[in-house]
């Protein structure tokens, strides 16, 4: 029998439907009709282009209910999560069918006697998208809003977990009016990858996910010179100065960790407090943190639903269970509940330090850990101290101090005062570190799958 992709509720533990799997020789097939597509697409105006992402937008609006429940299904999103993050998709591609021309119109530059001199942005052709599954829809749309506008093509490898939300926006683009085979979703294996990568059809890869995969896919990529966009782990943290207000602090911080139930890259991970707030802060936490009670993620109220999977559940088990063995303490949380599908509970650490799993790795669940510095400086530099750089925050009554740490001190990509941190399509997303390289989002964003051309004439 073929192989196929088979989806199992991670609120039940049910096994619900299957999909076969997209084989390589499909694979390299449908990238070579993608670059034959892209050809036509790329003498397209911006309006036609806007008309198809506008149409997008639109239909996801009218079909959010469904894709919601097609989230919930397979990797345990709330029902109420998932329609914002429908809504969080249509507003994208409605902000880029709007701006995707002013962000790539000429640019005149002025050479003293050289003649007319511009700076042009030519799209790159078929572009790889290596997805997760933690945002099914957002992460996909993320980048396939800006890919399109600018004129270039896409071929989908979704997560092994969403086999139906990959075919579902696949359709939505066909249903949008996007040409036949310009975006097409393969349901392919993560070892056929590197073959696919290596297609002369294929122009560059955009991967979000963990370390390992960006690590494999950058090689891959680099093995053929071609270009890539990473958006990997993080271990956001956030500081907690003396001048904070302790419970705005703790609503703040627990946010930025309950974000898609722990399951984000740019969740708050990291809790950094000065000793003089520690214990208000930590009370604090544990105040806000509790309001996420498990649920039904079918239920509207839901705050908290499973898990994407029990294996998953597991590993961020282990890393509690090992960081209480080295001396990290247990405020809430931090227990199994006693049935079936991928549950685990809002759980806060405090005393977190070096040598346990919750300061040294990223932890992909709901998990909270403080950690106590002497005072800033020490604050800053264990912030810094990680091998990840996606986002990062300061909680504090003094803007001014806010801003400067924000600006100078912490390496993050991104650093909010007094906010936690979110992806905007206004705003350039991104980390540095593991957290990888490259932009999403905004004008940057939007220039990383294009050919940035200087044009002389004289
Ligand atoms: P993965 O990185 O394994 O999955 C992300 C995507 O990469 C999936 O499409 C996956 O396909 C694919 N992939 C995995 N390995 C390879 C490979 N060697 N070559 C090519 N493609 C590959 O994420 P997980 O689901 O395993 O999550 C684990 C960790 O990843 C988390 O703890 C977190 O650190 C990080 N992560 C970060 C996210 C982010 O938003 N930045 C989102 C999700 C995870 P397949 O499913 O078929 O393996």
């Amino acid at each position: 029998s073929a192989a196929v992709a088979q989806v199992v509720n991670p609120a039940t533990g049910a096994r619900e439907n299957s999909y076969p799997l997209t084989t390589l020789d499909e694979a390299l097939k449908a990238a070579e009709r993608a670059k034959a597509a892209q050809l036509d697409w790329r003498k397209t105006s911006f309006a036609d282009r806007a008309a198809v992402v506008g149409k997008a937008a639109a239909l996801l609006r009218d079909r959010a209910d469904d894709y919601a429940a097609l989230m919930t299904q397979e990797m345990g999103k709330t029902l109420t999560d998932g329609r914002a993050e429908i809504e969080k998709c249509a507003a994208h591609c409605d902000w880029f069918a709007k701006n995707a021309e002013r962000y790539l119109a000429d640019q005149p530059v002025d050479v003293d006697g050289a003649g007319e001199v511009f700076v042009t942005f030519n799209p790159l052709g078929v572009v790889l998208a290596v997805m997760p599954w933690n945002f099914p829809f957002w992460q996909v749309i993320r980048f396939a809003a800006p890919a399109l506008m600018a004129g270039n093509g896409a071929v989908l490898k979704h997560a092994s977990n969403v086999p139906g939300c990959a075919l579902a926006i696949e359709q939505l683009f066909r249903d949008a009016g996007l040409p036949d085979d310009l975006f097409r979703t393969l349901l392919l294996p993560s070892k056929d990858i590197a073959h696919l990568i290596e297609s002369p059809h294929i122009a560059a890869v955009t991967l979000t996910g963990s370390v390992a995969a960006g690590k494999s896919v950058a090689a891959a990529a680099g093995g053929v010179l071609k270009k890539c966009v990473l958006e990997l782990g993080g271990s956001d943290a956030y500081l907690i100065l003396d001048d904070a207000d302790p419970a705005a602090a703790a609503k703040v911080a627990a946010t930025a960790r309950m974000v898609n139930g722990g399951q984000s890259c740019i969740a708050g991970k990291r809790f950094i407090v000065v000793e003089a707030m520690k214990q208000q802060f930590e009370a604090a936490l544990v105040k806000a943190m509790r309001a996420y009670a498990i649920g039904d993620p079918t239920e509207e109220n839901t705050k908290l639903g499973p898990m994407q999977s029990v294996e998953a559940r597991d590993e961020v088990h282990e890393q509690v269970e090992k960081s209480i063995a080295n001396g990290a303490k247990l405020l809430l949380g931090g227990e199994i509940p006693d049935k079936a599908g991928a549950w685990y509970p809002a759980t806060v650490l405090t005393d977190v330090a070096a040598g346990q799993p919750a300061h040294d790795e990223e932890i992909f669940g709901p998990v909270a850990a403080i950690i106590t510095a002497k005072d800033e400086a020490d604050a800053i530099r264990i912030a810094n101290d990680s091998e990840f750089g996606l986002g990062s925050g300061v909680l504090t009554g003094n803007l001014d101090r806010g801003r400067r740490i924000a600006r100078d001190e912490l390496d993050a990509g991104m650093s909010f005062v007094n906010e936690n941190v979110r992806s905007d399509p206004r705003m350039p997303f991104g980390g540095v570190k593991h957290s990888g390289y490259g932009r999403e989002c905004a004008d940057y964003g939007i220039r990383e799958f294009v050919n940035i051309k200087t044009v002389l004439v004289k």
